[in-house]
């Protein structure tokens, strides 16, 4: 069966779930429709915000509930979880207090007549979205659509599915109607299905550069509008400026949160010459202190990757770049003694330009590491990339960070921090990272008819 929780830590096979079949699609995507057209379309912003609002309530006062699945499912740090549970609620607050705002009406300055632009709702929407962020990434799509008056449908990735399920009965319990928010259990072949039915108006997708191209293909020859969030291999660039033990602990912070499987996880530390040695050393002993461990205990910093398979990945992806010619500073093997797909937090160096890993992203704690000469040369390198998601720029002169911020092609530059996502805070990326944008103001606009009205 493809939807099945298993756990992380141990390998442990939880819970399995079917697979909907055509009929029972079919089904889901008719009440979807009669929901907006019948009902959700035809709510104020009081009435969705009450929804979403009682919908962050119940996230905050089940924290525990909610991370727990998290951590069952994927294997993230306990605290970490809760910390994407308290946002995620965030998120569903923020766009219930601002949405109408976002929305207004906007008066035009024409040279005649009386103009004026209005959002509306374009019906149904679908979403294809990722495992690393369990709700954070289906929240980041449902609240902005479901406050601007569209119903959305998601497809999970198949190993989070009782979080797919917490989030669609937190939803209905919230007081969405039947329809307003749908989980589909389907297969690649039924995405395809859904992103050809009528009722569908547009397709968001979360996830890899192939996932991404299939799904965007089938939404263009759909002439539907589509927003792709995919994958990133961030630089973070430590100019002979910067405050070293800063620049170390967000280098800590930006590489293994998640246990490194983030989009906007820092993955190319790119260091100015003058800092290079200090900044290897202080990194590499950081990374030292990371003791594996059952990811619901408390006292674990290291959590298991999110499957056997991901580990596989990853550990292949290094054994390229080592025979390649790129050298292992630390770690580089699976944690022996853990039933869990543990990887040793790793740092690689030598990397040039002809190793396949200079192109590649590595979801998991694995650093590439570049010493460059100086500022010129950094920018450079974080250009020469196919993704452009976000970035880092540590300098203690903030107008330089801001300069060198300017020359970079990603989608999110942060000064003197590793990337953050908070709800007004625009995210996405250029490049093979994708295009539009989720969050903040900007996020609410991507599937709504900005309609002209005119009077002549
Ligand atoms: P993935 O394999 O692309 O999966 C993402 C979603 O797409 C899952 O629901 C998956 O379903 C589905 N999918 C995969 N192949 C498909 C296909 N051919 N047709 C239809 N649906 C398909 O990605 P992942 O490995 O789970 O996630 C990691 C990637 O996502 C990384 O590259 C990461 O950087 C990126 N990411 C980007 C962002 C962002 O905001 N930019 C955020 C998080 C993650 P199944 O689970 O059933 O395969």
């Amino acid at each position: 069966m493809a939807y099945q929780s298993t756990n992380p830590y141990n390998g442990q096979i939880v819970k399995s779930f079917d697979d909907i079949d055509d009929a029972e699609l079919l089904i889901k995507l008719t009440a979807a429709q009669a929901c907006f057209d019948q009902v959700w379309r035809h709510k104020g912003f009081a009435e969705r915000k009450a929804v979403l609002s009682r919908a962050a309530a119940l996230m905050r006062e089940r924290t525990q509930e909610f991370a727990q699945l998290i951590t069952l499912e994927m294997g993230k740090l306990i605290a970490q979880s809760e910390g994407e549970v308290k946002l995620s609620a965030a998120i569903l607050d923020y766009y219930a207090e601002h949405a109408e705002s976002f929305l207004a009406p906007e008066k035009l300055n024409t040279a005649k007549g009386d103009a004026v632009v209005e959002s509306s709702p374009i019906g149904v929407l679908f979403g294809v979205e990722p495992w690393n962020y369990p709700y954070y990434q289906i929240v980041r799509f449902a609240a902005p659509n479901l406050m601007a008056g569209n119903v959305v449908m998601v497809k999970h990735a198949s190993n989070v599915p009782q979080c797919a399920l917490a989030f669609e009965r937190l939803l209905e319990e919230a007081g969405a109607p039947a329809g307003a928010y749908t989980n589909l259990f389907i297969t690649k072949d039924q995405v395809a299905t859904v992103i050809d039915d009528d009722r569908i108006r547009a397709v968001a997708l979360t996830g890899s550069e192939g996932a991404g191209a299939v799904v965007a293909q089938r939404a263009g020859k759909n002439l539907k509008k589509s927003t792709l969030e995919l994958g990133g291999s961030d630089a973070f660039i430590v100019l002979e400026d910067a405050d070293l033990d800063n620049a170390v602990k967000h280098a800590v912070s930006g590489r293994m949160g998640n246990s490194g499987q983030a989009c906007t996880a820092s993955k190319r530390f790119i260091v100015v010459e003058a800092l290079a040695d200090r900044f290897l050393e202080k990194f590499q002993t950081a990374l030292q202190g990371f003791e594996a461990g059952d990811p619901m205990d408390r006292k674990t910093t290291l959590a298991p990757l999110s499957s056997a398979q991901a580990l596989k990945t990853l550990l292949g992806q290094v054994d390229e770049a080592v025979s390649h010619g790129a050298r292992i500073v630390m770690g580089g093997q699976r944690i022996e003694g853990q039933r869990g797909a543990f990887m040793q937090p790793t740092i690689l160096t030598d990397i040039e330009a002809d190793n396949p890993a200079y192109m590649q992203e590595f979801f998991g704690p694995v650093a590439l590491f570049f010493r460059v000469p100086d500022e010129a040369a950094a920018v450079a390198l974080a250009n020469d990339s196919p993704f452009g998601l976000g970035g880092s720029v540590f300098t203690q002169d903030v107008e330089r960070g801001k300069r060198v911020a300017r020359q970079i092609d990603t989608g999110m530059v942060f000064i003197n921090s590793a990337a953050v996502s908070m709800p007004d805070l625009p995210f996405g990326g250029v490049k093979n990272s994708g295009y539009g944008r989720e969050l903040s103001g900007a996020g609410i606009q991507e599937f709504v008819n900005k309609k002209l009205i005119r009077v002549g």
